[in-house]
């Protein structure tokens, strides 16, 4: 292990030294905030560093759902948040997307418009037809979208569920490959000649009048501004506003399946898909919010259990399975759903709680956290 001291005049003028921009961490954000720097300030010299040997938070563990609201979900942050700051995070999810869609393409992030579908289960409330009504007219109205859900009970029995009396199909949604897009995301940085520092942990800063000191676990450097992109590893610097939740996901070993899709149940709470012959499927966060309000990347076995039952009973039932690969994700989440956009002082700015929709709004935050340089 070598300390910036210990480095060349080569390596330290190259990597170390006359940093303009210093971000911190290499998830979606960081990588975006870094592209969106680079398109105001072409010549400024931008480093991201990242305490992974890989990104360690949600970019590279998540779903890789290209959503922006169920129904149900939709109708709960109504209730949570109220309408006006529902539909600005619906806005800035649909800004992030387009962003991202231009960055990179289709083919590179592996992107299938294929549509969502939110499923209502036997014993839960119907989507009442008048809100969906009221939704979809709101999303012409404010975006141009047409006939954004409507409901597709033909699913149900097409991909062989059971116990879902109802399915409401989002036509926009889709899926991408989490780790293709972040590659591609990395490679455009690079293209860029946006620097990185893997398995570099950021321990403290401190900002005088024009500059921003940053203590790392090999030693000090510096830069004129500093972003900070570590979404819910950033609790610590808005203990009232930020909390970490952990997720977890489980794939099946390859099977026969019908299902084809994205898939959302229980306000957005679970989640699965196809990954060709594989099944993906995560959530159960609302089982015990308290015990996944951390940043250890374990399992929680009653969750675990949880999300074994739905494939079990509802998404293939009667056909035996294996559990191939499980991980768990850490996602930055607070009372309100919009994201933290915000200067801490004159020189070092945060993008953070990204919420369980990072993919869709990572590049409209990353655009908007550059305008504060
Ligand atoms: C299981 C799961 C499923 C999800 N599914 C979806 C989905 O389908 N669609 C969707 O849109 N969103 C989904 N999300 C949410 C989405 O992944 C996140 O909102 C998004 O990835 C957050 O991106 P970020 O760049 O803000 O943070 P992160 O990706 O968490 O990146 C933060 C980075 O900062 C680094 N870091 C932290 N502290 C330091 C430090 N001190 N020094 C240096 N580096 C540091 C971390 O290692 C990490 O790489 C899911 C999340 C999880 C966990």
């Amino acid at each position: 292990m070598l300390f910036f001291e210990q480095l060349s005049f080569w390596e330290r003028q190259q990597y170390i030294e006359n940093n303009t921009f210093v971000i911190i961490g290499a998830g979606i954000v960081g990588m975006s905030t870094a592209l969106s720097l680079h398109e105001r300030f072409p010549k400024e010299k931008i480093l991201i560093i990242e305490r992974g040997y890989l990104p360690t938070g949600a970019s590279t563990k998540n779903a890789g759902f290209t959503c922006f609201g169920s129904p149900t979900e939709l109708i709960d942050d109504i209730n949570l948040i109220g309408e006006d700051k529902m539909w600005q995070t619906v806005a800035l999810r649909l800004e992030g997307l387009a962003l991202l869609k231009k960055r990179i393409s289709k083919r590179e992030m592996e992107l299938k418009e294929s549509g969502s579908w939110d499923l209502i289960s036997a014993n839960q409330s119907l989507i009442d037809k008048d809100i969906l009504d009221y939704l979809n007219k709101e999303f012409l109205l404010q975006f141009g979208l047409k006939d954004v859900y409507s409901i597709d009970n033909q699913i149900i029995a097409q991909s062989k569920f059971f116990g879902i009396k109802e399915a409401c199909k989002n036509q926009y949604e889709g899926s991408v490959n989490p780790g293709k897009l972040m590659h591609a995301l990395y490679h455009k940085c690079i293209s860029a000649k946006i620097q990185f520092l893997f398995a570099t942990e950021m321990l403290e800063w401190t900002s005088s009048a024009n500059e921003v000191n940053i203590l790392t676990n090999f030693g000090e450097l510096k830069a004129k501004q500093m972003f900070l992109c570590t979404n819910g590893f950033a609790s610590k610097y808005f203990s009232q506003e930020l909390k970490p939740a952990r997720a977890q996901v489980l794939v099946t070993k390859p099977l026969r399946h019908s299902i084809s899709g994205t898939f959302h149940s229980d306000r957005g709470y679970y989640y699965f898909r196809d990954i060709g012959n594989c099944i993906l499927i995560g959530g159960g966060r609302n089982l015990d919010f308290h015990g996944e309000t951390t940043t250890k990347f374990e399992k929680n076995q009653r969750i675990r259990q949880a999300i074994l039952d739905k494939l079990t009973h509802e998404l293939l039932p009667n056909q035996p399975f294996e559990i191939a690969y499980e991980w768990s994700g850490i996602m930055g989440v607070g009372s309100e759903k919009t994201p933290l956009i915000r200067s801490l002082n004159k020189n070092v700015h945060a993008g953070v709680r990204m919420g369980g929709m990072g993919l869709a709004i990572g590049s409209a935050v990353g655009a908007e956290l550059s305008k504060l340089a």
